[in-house]
This record gives C-alpha cells, structure tokens and sequence, in this order.
C-alpha cells in the first residue's frame, strides 16, 4: 500500500492535471507558496465558500455578510497589535541553513511525545480488553505519568518564555529538549528572531506622500471597524454576527505542504457580538455548532479533533482548533476564539471614535465581546479533496481514480455523452444539457470511448454521467451512470432533473445541520 507522502504527491499532481489547482506563475518557475485555482478547483472551492456562507448568514437570522477592502487604514493593525505582535519567532539551522519556527518545533517534539502515551494507551487497552479503564490507567502508569509531567513543564516554561518575548530562553528550551533539524540531524541552531508576517506597500502617487500600508492578514478587521456601520444600518440587536470571505495575507516563513500554508491565502470567518458575561457559553456554543457543519461533509467524524490553545493570543480569554487528519497529520483546520473586547476596545482608543452597544433591555451601554469562528477556505479545499481522492483496483485489474466529492460539492454535476459524435446524436445530446444547465455545472464530452469518458468524470467527481444512443431518439430515455456504484439505469429525460436534484440540492445538506 502507499504511504501517506506518495499518495499526498498523487494528490498534488492530480491536483494539477485535472485543472484544479496550479502553481502561481508557473512558466517563471513559480512563485513560493502561492497558488492557482484551474477550472475544476474554482467551481469547488466556490462550492465550499458558498455552502459556509449560506449555513453561516442565510441560515441564521442574526448573522449578516459583508465585503470589506482589503487595504486599511494603517492604525487599524496598530490598533489590532499586529503591527507590534503579529510575529513568529524564527530560528535557523547552522549545517543544513534551513529556518524554521521554534514554536512548530517545540509543538512536533511534544506531540511525538504525546504520541509514545497514545501508544502506552494503546497498548494496555489492548491488553486489559474490556476491564480496561482509561482515566485510571493514565493517572497511575509512572511512564505516562512522567511523559505527562515532560509536557506540561516544557509548555508552561515555553508559554512563559513567549509572553515575555525571552527569546534565548526560547532558544535554550529547543537545545533542552535535544531538539534536531530534520534535514541535517543537528542540534547547531542559531539565536531566535522575531519576524512580522505583515506584508506592506505603499499608497499615493508621490513617494513623499506615500504612507505604508499593509495586505490585511486575517480579515476580522475589516468586521470589527464596520461593527457599528451594520449594528446602526441593519438595527441588529445583540447576540448577532457579521460574517465575511476574502482574501489575506501573511510572509509566512516556513511555506511548505501545498495550499496547507500559502502567502496570499482566502480566510472565511464570522465575528459573534454578545453581552460581556456570556462569551464562554458563546464560545462553547459556536464550537459545537462548528464541529458539527465539518462533519456535514461527510469526511469521516474521526478524522476531526479539538486541540485547546495553550499559548493564547493577544487577544483571546479561550481559543481552540478543529484540527482535521490532513494526509502529512492532524493540523489545523479551523480557530475559534473568544476575543473579549479587546478589538473593539482598541479600536475605540485609537480612532477616538465609541463602538458601543446600548442594550435595551439592560438599559446599559457596553463594548460587546466577541467570539469568532475563523476557517481557511483553501485548508478546508486540502481536506476535501484530500479525503475524496480515491485510487481503487477493479476486477479487471485496471485501477480507478476518483474524486469521491460529496456530490453538492462537486465542481461538475452531470455529464452529457452522445454514444458517437453522428446520426443526431449530439444534438439530442445538447438538448439534455440545454435542460439541466440552467441548475448544474454541465459538461459535455463527445471525444474518445464511453468508458474513457467516464473515467475522466470520475477522476474530476462528477457524480452523473448521461448517455445519450439510438435508441433515445426512439423512447426518449438514456443512460444514467453513478459515479460511486458505477451502476447504470435507463432512466427518462424528463426525471433526470429531479434525480440530480435530490443528490446535489444545497437545501437537503443545509437542512441536516
Ligand atoms: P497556523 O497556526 O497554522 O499558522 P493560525 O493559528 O495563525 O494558523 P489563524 O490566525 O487562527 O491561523 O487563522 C484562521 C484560519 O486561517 C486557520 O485556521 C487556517 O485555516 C487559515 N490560515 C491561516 N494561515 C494560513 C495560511 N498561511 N495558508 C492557508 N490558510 C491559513
């Protein structure tokens, strides 16, 4: 069997061939970290940004969409802390010259530990089979105990280290911990820098009069310093939210993984305003109901988990993780935090300007505290199509490759063939996509064999294929092929649109959540 590098590879390569992802500027030999959508990757990633939006805004009666700029006034991230706190402490390895962030570092050599006391775990459970008890077994095995005790002094030491801005005691921790470059197999590390993951440019024609701005790094901004334009505009009462897609970018240091970590990246996030007092029940609220919209898609319950943030930011009282199983392992999918009001608050300060709340039923003005939900789109396009690619041999030895997309999500929904390209065939043919193009993506393919046309659709996830032959012409019906079953029926023209329909309708997915 392959192993989870080859088939991730598999993956990439796929990725390309089939027209859904390609490197930036690829004629010039790429551009680090940055990326394309081809034909098929736009129409899923849509997909994907659509289905958030529509469960997040027309799904919720007090949550609103917006679209904002993605230059700002530079005081926003002075005001927000990323001018002064928006940065990763980087370090280098003298032998194979290759930077890292000490914070991954720190993280991958904890979970390697965490991993030996999954195994003791494991191992004892198996053992004991059903009197096994897992609480105790962790509380009392001295192996685990002490693995367990390694961590929690090595993540409050590495916490402190930060919230100070200790830079060689962070260093110093990396040697403790015997820590190697995984290139290089050496422990010849350099000091710890901190680098801002802000890119810049300038504004106004005249360079005297140019001011510096910034490339928006995450888009909450954009929401917190419009909270009062829609508050005021759209009468929204408080707990309400303002949801918005677009793109943002960071100088990230280590870019590797495909679209894992990019530089121009697309965030989907949604900014919760509640009463100060009920931002914990928010926060467990929107986690929830988070987890639950990621299992929707049908990628398998166990590949998700939560991972609480030890370190947290600037600005949160509570964040967390979903992390999803990618095929490189479990990372970060999607944050949620609870921001208090340190936004609005700073925003406050720094424009001048109020950005309260009066509650009419407390009779009370405040600063509303915030809890966010933040998803990369181009994350969660890593984990669809990740999970959905499909190498499978077939009785006849041959193998097929598919992408085994939820079909709501599928870039194509139906495929139209006339058995040969004569004898009025493909007019028929256009008559059918003439009938469901108005609801689906269609695509209509005349070239080569049936059974090469339909691995092509397989291999992009289209979830029909419809054939159109002689007989048509006669009773009015066609093939319906399913991708999944590779089943066929005979089926009328006239049901096609309602079998489609049941399969790929956004209303039946929205409608499970
Ligand atoms: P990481 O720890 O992986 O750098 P982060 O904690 O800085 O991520 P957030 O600031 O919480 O990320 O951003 C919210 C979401 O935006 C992330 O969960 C992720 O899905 C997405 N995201 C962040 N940085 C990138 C990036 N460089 N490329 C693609 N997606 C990103």
């Amino acid at each position: 069997m392959a192993n989870q590098e080859d088939i991730f590879k598999n993956i990439i390569s796929h990725s390309k061939e089939y027209g859904f992802i390609f490197q930036s500027s690829e004629i010039y030999d790429g551009l680090s970290a940055v990326y394309d959508y081809g034909q098929m990757g736009v129409e899923l990633k849509k997909n994907l940004r659509e289905y958030w939006w529509k469960s997040m805004v027309q799904m919720h009666e007090n949550i609103v969409g917006i679209d904002t700029a993605i230059f700002m006034h530079p005081t926003t991230w002075k005001a927000s802390g990323h001018i002064d706190a928006f940065n990763d402490p980087l370090i280098d390895n003298k032998d194979s010259k290759k930077r890292y962030r000490a914070d991954v570092l720190v993280e991958e050599y904890l979970s390697k530990i965490e991993a030996k006391i999954q195994k003791e775990v494991d191992k004892a459970k198996e053992r004991f089979a059903e009197s096994f008890n897992e609480a105790t077994f962790r509380s009392t095995n001295s192996r685990v105990i002490e693995n367990q005790t390694k961590i929690e002094t090595i993540n409050t030491r590495f916490k402190n280290a930060l919230d100070k801005n200790e830079l060689t005691e962070v260093r110093q921790i990396i040697i403790d911990c015997e820590i190697v470059c995984p290139i290089s197999g050496s422990k010849n590390w350099t000091d710890v820098r901190q680098f801002n993951l802000m890119f810049s440019t300038s504004m106004g024609s005249v360079s005297e009069d140019a001011s510096t701005i910034y490339l928006r790094p995450e888009t909450a901004q954009g929401i917190f310093v419009n909270f009062l334009n829609v508050q005021k505009s759209g009468r929204m009462k408080i707990p309400f939210g303002i949801a918005q897609t677009g793109k943002a970018f960071r100088n990230e240091i280590v870019a590797r993984q495909f679209i894992f970590r990019m530089r121009e990246f697309e965030q989907m996030e949604m900014q919760f305003f509640v009463r100060p007092g009920t931002e914990k029940e928010w926060y467990n609220y929107w986690k929830e109901t988070r987890m639950k919209w990621h299992n929707s898609l049908g990628l398998g319950e166990t590949n998700y988990r939560f991972h609480n943030h030890i370190k947290l930011a600037h600005y949160a009282n509570a964040a967390c993780d979903i992390e999803f199983k990618f095929p490189f392992g479990f990372k970060e999918l999607e944050g949620i935090h609870s921001r208090t009001d340190f936004d609005l608050k700073a925003h406050e300060q720094y424009s001048g300007k109020k950005l309260q709340y009066f509650d009419s039923e407390l009779n009370q003005n405040y600063v509303p505290y915030v809890v966010e939900t933040s998803v990369g789109l181009d994350r969660l396009f890593l984990a669809v199509i990740s999970k959905a690619y499909t190498e499978e041999k077939l009785e006849d030895g041959t193998t097929r490759v598919t992408l085994n997309l939820p079909p709501f999500l599928a870039p194509i929904k139906v495929a139209v063939f006339p058995l040969i390209k004569k004898d009025n065939l493909p007019e028929k043919a256009h008559e059918i996509m003439n009938l469901l193009k108005y609801d689906n993506a269609c695509i209509y393919d005349e070239k080569d064999t049936i059974g090469k046309r339909y691995r092509r659709q397989d291999a992009i996830g289209t979830p029909f294929c419809v054939t159109i032959d002689h007989q048509s012409l006669e009773d009015n019906a066609v093939t319906l092929r399913y991708r999944d079953t590779m089943q066929q029926e005979r089926v009328n023209i006239n049901a096609l649109a309602q079998i489609i329909e049941d399969k790929v309708s956004f209303k039946k997915q929205l409608s499970l959540l």
